[in-house]
Order: structure tokens, then sequence, then C-alpha cells
């Protein structure tokens, strides 16, 4: 029994933020939920797509920083982000990317799962996997995207590792995973029921991955509570991980931690949530400071370039 019930959210470095906002709102039909800024560098966004209400599970978030190179894939960096879609929308969803000129192939099917590959404006590999697992979702009504086919949240996260030991062992002994299931090299890893997949494939020779634009920045992992929190974050810092002390991200609370092949990890607490400083129906619509970055609202919107919220048909 483990006391991780899934993926919470997994944030990627973009380019431009206005290219990542109208791809993300205006093609991939995901609310942005939070307008907010990156609270080591308060001069960048952090962008916050998810469902309607954004649930824990649903988020996928953004660190624009237009100017760090592209990534370089490699070991010890997330490779792709699968993003789940209902059963049979992905008929829908190909000629939708290729209306907007986004390259797809054939859907493949992947442990049994029907799945589309593309990248984003920014080269960050994404997939939509076809499934009915339930989960909390809410649409979003005003999306372009149809309600019966919009994105249910994230799917899992795949990484590349030079070893596949240390890291299977920390992923079911320390955090208290399973191995689910293997296919061509892949090692799938997870609980079981929706969101919660960590693929593997060991590449021993390939390069060391670096950040970049349009790689992932880290995956966090969702715990209910502060107190199941500190009881994984105890088992990590057993496991000689070094995690770092909760450090309160307002809309919920943070630990992280890199795992032994070096992709970094978060903890988060399913709440408090998005709404707790905004109103619901009005969410991604204002910039969002932490109370402690209120004093430098001035400053920091004198250095943030303006975004426009555009919803495409
Ligand atoms: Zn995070």
């Amino acid at each position: 029994m483990t006391e991780i019930t899934g993926i919470h959210h997994v944030t990627a470095i973009a380019g431009d933020p206005q290219q990542n906002l109208d791809f993300y709102t205006g093609v991939l039909g995901m609310r942005l939920v939070k307008r907010s800024v990156n609270q080591d560098d308060p001069g960048t966004y952090h962008l916050f797509y998810a469902d309607a209400e954004g649930h824990p599970g649903s988020d996928l978030t953004f660190f624009p920083w237009t100017h760090l190179a592209p990534s370089r894939q490699g070991v010890g960096l997330t490779v792709e982000v699968p993003l789940t879609v209902p059963a049979g929308s992905l008929g829908y969803w190909s000629e939708r990317l290729a209306h907007y000129g986004v390259a797809v192939g054939e859907a493949q099917p992947r442990f049994g799962e029907k799945t589309l590959e593309f990248r984003d404006p920014h080269g960050l590999e994404l997939s939509l996997v076809e499934s009915d697992d339930p989960r909390d979702f809410a649409p979003w009504q005003s999306s372009p995207v149809p309600e019966a086919q919009q994105i249910r949240g994230i799917h899992g996260a795949k990484a590349y590792q030079r070893e596949l030991a240390p890291t299977a062992r920390f992923l079911t002994e320390v955090l208290g995973l399973k191995l689910l299931a293997q296919e061509g090299g892949w090692h799938r890893f997870g609980i079981s029921g929706a969101g919660s997949h960590f693929d593997i494939l060991e590449v021993p020779n390939a390069p060391r991955g670096q950040w970049g634009v349009g790689s992932v920045h880290h995956v966090a992992w969702r715990v209910a509570d502060t107190d199941a929190e500190l009881r994984v974050r105890a088992r990590v810092a057993a496991a000689g991980r070094r995690p770092t002390e909760i450090i309160d991200r307002f809309w919920f609370k943070s630990v992280y931690f890199m795992e032994p092949g070096g992709v970094l990890f978060e903890l988060a607490t399913d709440g408090p949530g998005f709404a707790v400083d905004e109103d619901p129906t009005a969410l991604g619509e204002q910039l969002i400071l932490p109370p402690w970055l209120e004093p430098q609202r001035a400053q920091i919107e004198a250095v943030l370039p303006p975004l426009k919220l555009a919803h495409p048909a």
C-alpha cells in the first residue's frame, strides 16, 4: 500500500509563453487554471493547464524560459508526457492536430492502449492515449474541444535511464509503486488506476539528457495531505535522496528530490487547490502571486510579457 495516489502534475520548459498558451488552450483545449510566476524566478511565468477545476492529476504546467537552448534528450530526463483522452476520440484528435499543422502519424498500440504521438510548438514530446479508466474530471465549457473528446489529464510520464535497477528499486521500495507491465524494453511502474504510469527504458550508452526548451522539468507525485507527504519524505530521506523541506506552493505543498537516475521528482498535496485564491469561474484570467511576492507585483508585471487569452475554434 502506497501513499502516492498517482501523478499530481508534470512541469515542462516552454519557449514563447503566448505560443505556449495558444497551443494548450486553443489547440489542445485545456483550461489555463493559473497564471502565476516561477516562485524561484519571478520574472518568468508559471502557466498551469488542466481540466476546468484543476483537479490534481489533470495538470500540465510550464516555465517559459525563452533564453534556454533546446533540450537534449538522454538519460535522467523525462522524455514524453502522455495525456489521457476518452476511448474512441483519437480520430477526432488526428484531424484536429493536422488542421493546426501539427505533424501526426498513425495511432499505435502501447501497453494495449491506442496512442498518438506528436510534439508541441517548442519540441516537447506529447502523446494522447485512449483510456476510460475512471478519474476526477470537470469538463471546461468554454473549450474549443467538445466535452466528449477533452483531455482528461496526465496519463503518465516516460523516462530514459542509464540503469534500470536503482530507479526501479526506488520506485517500488521507497515510493511504493509496482512494476505493472513490460513491453518493447519499456518497464511500466505505477499504481492501478488512471494517471499513475511511469515508464522507463534502459539505454546504457545514451548521453545524459539536458534541460532546455521542450523538456520536462519535473514530475510531481500526488499525496493526500502533508501528513502523508511527511511519511513519504521520511522514506525518501532514509534512502539518501536528500529531499527538501515542505515548500508552500500555495495551491499545494511540495517536497523535491532527485530519484537515483537523476529525474527531478516532487511530492505535491491534493489541496488546497487552484480555487483558494481566485473565483473558480475566472481561473487564469489575472496574474496571481503568492502573498510573499505581492509587494513586488509592480516590478514583476513590468518584466513579464503581455499574455492574451484566446480560444480559436
Ligand atoms: Zn511542480
